[in-house]
């Protein structure tokens, strides 16, 4: 797949609103500011595929970016902002199961999160949905930003997640990202690529 290809489609205010349910589509989530715009932005190669600088947590809308005419990228609303009033929180957290539940031509979610805050309640969340399919959701994690920290720190992070994360009995793969120094971008976009291609 030609990532650089993704092209604006459309915004949808709710699932119910999103495209017709056929094609191929890869998700991105994680909480408001893990990174998600800049990660798109950096795996298309276009700088403003994903607005980076906007408010968190007040665009809620499902950005669908077209790969081709059956293959997708799915931006979903950054979640966990603080000053967002409760009860919209509960409302996007339905969307965004509801999404992930029952989304036929979902074929996997990128799950991103601070490499230095990683694995909050939010993310669990995420994580139990993709599993609570029929046919578990494949799971990929990046955790970003990790141009933040050195590479012994940063490795120690990707370990204990790696650790957790079969604690809780989640199946993901994960590795260390960074937009900022490009680490782990071929990584990321192989998976999107084997995701994909179909
Ligand atoms: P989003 O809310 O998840 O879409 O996050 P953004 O992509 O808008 O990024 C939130 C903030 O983190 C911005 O100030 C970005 O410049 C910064 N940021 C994003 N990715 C990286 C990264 O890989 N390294 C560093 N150092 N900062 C990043």
């Amino acid at each position: 797949v030609q990532l650089a290809r993704a092209q604006f489609r459309i915004s949808a205010p709710t699932v119910a609103l999103c495209p017709p349910d056929i094609g191929f589509e890869v998700a991105f989530a994680g909480r408001s500011n893990a990174g998600k715009s800049s990660a798109i932005n950096t795996l298309t190669r276009q700088r403003q595929l994903a607005r980076a600088s906007k408010t968190p947590g007040r665009t809620q809308l499902i950005n669908f970016f077209a790969l081709d005419e059956e293959r997708s990228l799915v931006d979903l609303p950054g979640y966990g902002y603080a000053k967002v009033p409760e009860q919209m929180k509960i409302e996007w957290q339905k969307h965004l199961a509801h999404y992930l539940r029952e989304r036929q031509s979902l074929r996997g979610l990128i799950l991103l999160m601070d490499v230095r805050h990683p694995l909050t309640p939010f993310d669990r969340n995420m994580l139990a949905w993709a599993q609570e399919r029929p046919q578990p959701l494949a799971v990929h994690i990046l955790l970003t930003k990790a141009d933040k920290l050195n590479r012994g720190p940063a490795m120690t992070s990707l370990q204990a997640v790696r650790r957790d994360l079969k604690k809780l009995d989640f199946e993901a793969s994960i590795q260390l990202f960074s937009a900022v120094s490009r680490l782990g971008l071929d990584e990321a976009a192989l998976k999107l690529a084997d995701w994909l291609a179909v």
